[in-house]
């Protein structure tokens, strides 16, 4: 049998693994510890049975674009409507979008790493060509650093992801702003990934225009504890809105998916009080960990990284396995060598990890 040999970028290519591992307790991909509330999932049930199922879905999502703009727009700096809002399968899709539409062959796309893997790969599935500069020992970005990169590689489009997975830091204004008016120089177009801007004290919704290059991707994966709903969506200019338009495939957005989007809005309050409660949660485990013998980097998000001292990563990571305890395992990714990345789960959840960390790292 003869096989089509697949396309170059792709033949060098891995794929996207985070293992499954089968325990009690998974603290590894960042997803919400509790469902959504059942007042959302009885509404969803209700709703299902009013879904004209022999027609095609609205193909361009008005009710929930409408609505993601009407919560959103609490953020931004002028009035936003369904224009200056995409959605898509997951905010995953709304970058495949936009590496679509700005990215692709012949063009190239910009990280600062180490940061969301899916970020490059995307790029590199599109047929960009991807460029990255190093972020700081302690994963600050240097915004010097950022320039020379951006000047010297004219990427169109340059990522940034704040809160950043999987260090937890928060990218402050500052380095945003400075990134943005050289993203304006060359011509390019700034992602900056949100998706657990909710858990941070700092949005760049606060920069949007309609005259700026800049786009807030967030997701209902994390903050809406709705990853089984696979649904994401962008904040920006309405003329980006228009370009993802036409590279995403038609009726991608099914009938449940806006229908389950829209009525998980109704729940912005229980959304906003899981997300206070998580935050608490992550200043408790972040003092408790201070105590043991780990390295650690303040979180603006629902995840915590630290490396154990004087241990290797990986090591520790299986003997937590054995404890029943998950945790992400980044310890060979680059730049993050030794590190474990744990999400913040329940007060029980958390309390496992802890006492299986303690037992692991002291003996105790
Ligand atoms: C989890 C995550 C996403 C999310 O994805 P969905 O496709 O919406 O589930 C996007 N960006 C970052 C940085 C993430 O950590």
């Amino acid at each position: 049998m003869s096989r089509p040999p697949v396309r170059d970028q792709i033949a060098l290519m891995d794929g996207y693994h985070s293992p499954q591992v089968d325990v009690r307790v998974r603290l590894n991909t960042n997803e919400a510890p509790e469902p959504p509330p059942a007042a959302f999932v009885d509404a969803l049930a209700a709703g299902l049975s009013g879904i004209e199922w022999h027609r095609y879905p609205d193909r361009a999502a008005v009710a929930l674009r409408s609505r993601i703009a009407d919560v959103e727009g609490a953020e931004t700096p002028g009035p936003i409507d369904a224009a200056n809002v995409f959605a898509a399968n997951g905010s995953n899709e709304v970058l495949q979008s936009i590496c679509l539409a700005y990215g692709g062959a012949g063009r190239t796309v910009a990280t600062f790493e180490p940061t969301y893997a899916l970020h490059s790969h995307i790029a590199r599935v599109c047929g960009s060509d991807v460029v990255s500069a190093a972020r700081e020992a302690d994963f600050t970005l240097d915004v010097d650093v950022a320039r020379r990169l951006l000047l010297d590689r004219r990427p169109t489009i340059t990522f940034l992801c704040s809160p950043n997975n999987p260090t937890g830091r928060l990218e402050p204004e500052e380095t945003v702003r400075a990134v943005l008016e050289v993203v304006e120089e060359i011509g390019g177009l700034l992602v900056v990934d949100e998706a657990y801007g909710q858990f941070s004290p700092w949005s760049a919704l606060s920069l949007l225009s309609e005259d700026r290059p800049v786009v807030v991707t967030r997701t209902f994966s994390k903050t809406w504890s709705a990853a089984a709903l696979r649904l994401g969506y962008l904040i920006g200019p309405s003329w980006v809105v228009e370009d993802l338009e036409k590279v995403v495939l038609p009726y991608h957005l099914d009938s449940m998916t806006q229908l389950a989007g829209v009525l998980a809005l109704d729940h912005l309050d229980d959304m906003q009080r899981r997300v206070a409660h998580l935050v608490e949660e992550r200043g408790r485990l972040e003092a408790a960990l201070s105590s043991l013998e780990v390295d650690m980097w303040p979180s603006a998000a629902n995840f915590i990284l630290f490396r154990p001292r004087g241990r290797d990563g990986a090591e520790v990571w299986q003997e937590l396995v054995d404890r029943g305890v998950l945790v992400r395992n980044c310890a060979s990714w680059p730049g993050l060598e030794g590190c474990l990345r744990v999400t913040l789960g329940t007060v029980e959840e958390d309390d496992e990890f802890l006492a299986a960390l303690t037992e692991v790292l002291t003996g105790r």
